[in-house]
């Protein structure tokens, strides 16, 4: 018996990132139980109140690739999406490639099947219990004490040794450790919402594969993701208070909407269909948290959007909460699973870095919805382009920094500042130098 196997540790959550933590602890032996309240996502029919499919990438993969699940995750479960195609409202479209020379791409794989395959995997340990319809609904920090509810109505009370808490942005675990002294909380609402449409795939009307399609309109934009059984994943992102003006109006309303603003996504999908998906659904909200610090005494940690929860604009969400399992798995190494210090030290190295991309995010909606539009951002992308061919290892581009490298995210905001600088600087001496040719070509005519 190894003396990890003796450390109870109880994981609220089994979304991807509770399943992803518990495997890595697994692997280590630990004696872990996960708790969710829902009952297990492979029996659910539909996945409501969270986006279908996610983008995943390096972070991510890298993650992944520790419990041997990366290889056939990509090969058998995601939809390759190397770059994104920008549908104008003149109905001409565009490519705008990830990475043109490193070739890497973001993988779109539906959340079902992702969490499924980890929680298969998880059941292979012999090491892990699952729970489902178990909520936790109590916490007593001094004595470790978790109280729970079951579909039963009963209550279950445990006494782990340790209490990972990634139970998602509404945290359960999280809004008890708000009540205690020194730990930070500030959460914001972002003005815009999202509201989601599935566009079935037929053999007249088809997206151009590979590429996450994004019809971008100032204030709200439609974006669409593939899937490996053939349908696309669209989000309408816009202001909250818009969504009534289309969510509740008639069907000619609705459909006078969509032709108005997407006039080729409306001739891919069948007009009754799209109407009876628009006045079914609902808005959804999205919400970024910070806190600080992730840890609480010796014995609880925050992981993933309950530590962390950002806007989805760069795709990032879930996978900085599988880089969250990478960093627990380099500090249990560093510091020898010495538990007590881990904890504390996964708030230290992770928190700026966290709310780097929350940041990062924040931006991306804008350059998404907005900015890949005009002429300034498009030149900005070519400079970035050459910059990146002829120094590759140098000059890389802001959004490969985020999804194609484990470079941290503070630290990719910080070179893209550099990058900023450098790029104006140079715009700065080429403007001296034009102006300098001019005139002494114009005062040398003048002289003549
Ligand atoms: P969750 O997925 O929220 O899982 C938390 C789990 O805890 C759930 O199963 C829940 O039932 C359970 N739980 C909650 N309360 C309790 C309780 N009291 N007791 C027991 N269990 C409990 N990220 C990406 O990386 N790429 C993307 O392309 C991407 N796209 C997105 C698009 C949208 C529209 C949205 C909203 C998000 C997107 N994200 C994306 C973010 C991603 O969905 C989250 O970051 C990810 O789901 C976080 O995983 P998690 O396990 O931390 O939390």
């Amino acid at each position: 018996m190894t003396s990890q196997s003796k450390v109870k540790i109880a994981i609220i959550g089994a979304g991807p990132v509770g399943s992803l933590c518990a495997c890595f602890m697994a692997e280590y032996g630990y004696d872990v139980t996960i708790f969710e309240s829902r009952t297990d996502i492979r029996l659910m029919q539909t996945t409501t109140g969270r986006s279908i499919n996610l983008a995943l990438s390096e972070r991510g993969i890298k993650a992944l690739q520790f419990v041997g699940l990366d290889n056939i995750l990509i090969e058998e479960l995601t939809e390759p999406m190397h770059g994104r195609m920008i549908h104008s409202t003149d109905g001409h479209n565009y490519s705008i490639p990830y990475d043109i020379f490193k070739k890497k791409c973001l993988y779109s794989i539906s959340r079902k099947e992702l969490n499924g395959v980890l929680l298969t995997k998880l059941e292979k340990y012999p090491n892990v219990k699952l729970n489902f319809s178990y909520k936790l609904v109590d916490i007593d920090f001094s004595s470790k004490k978790l109280t729970f509810q079951t579909v039963e109505n009963q209550q279950v009370i445990i006494l782990p040794d340790i209490v990972f808490g990634c139970d998602g942005a509404h945290s359960i675990v999280r809004q008890h450790m708000i009540r205690l002294p020194m730990f930070n909380y500030s959460q914001s609402y972002i003005n815009h919402g999202y509201f989601e449409i599935n566009l079935p795939n037929t053999k007249e009307n088809v997206l151009t594969p590979g590429h996450l399609h994004i019809w971008p309109r100032g204030t709200f934009m439609l974006i669409a993701l593939p899937n490996k059984d053939s349908f696309w994943t669209c989000t309408l992102f816009m202001p909250m208070d818009k969504f009534p003006l289309i969510l509740e109006s008639g069907k000619e309303e609705i459909l006078s909407f969509f032709n108005k603003h997407f006039k080729d996504f409306v001739n891919l999908i069948d007009p009754e269909n799209l109407i009876r998906q628009v006045i079914s659904g609902k808005a959804r909200t999205l919400i970024s948290i910070k806190c600080n610090p992730y840890h609480v005494n010796d014995s609880f940690l925050l992981m993933g959007d309950a530590a962390h929860a950002i806007v989805p604009f760069y795709g990032q969400g879930m996978n900085a909460g599988f880089e969250d399992c990478t960093i627990l798995n380099q500090l249990l190494n560093e510091y020898d699973h010495d538990l007590k210090t881990v904890l504390r030290m996964f708030s230290l190295r992770r928190i700026e870095d966290a709310e780097a991309i929350s940041d990062l995010a924040l931006y991306n909606y804008i350059e998404m919805r907005d900015l890949v539009t005009r002429k300034s951002f498009l030149w900005r992308k070519k400079i970035d382009k050459i910059l990146y061919k002829w120094f590759p290892q140098k000059w890389i581009p802001l959004h490969s920094l985020v999804s194609f490298t484990t470079i941290g995210y503070k630290q990719c905001k910080l070179i893209n500042q550099w990058q900023d600088q450098v790029i104006f600087r140079m715009l700065i001496l080429f403007s001296l130098f034009i102006g300098i040719t001019l005139f002494i070509v114009l005062t040398s005519i003048i002289l003549k």
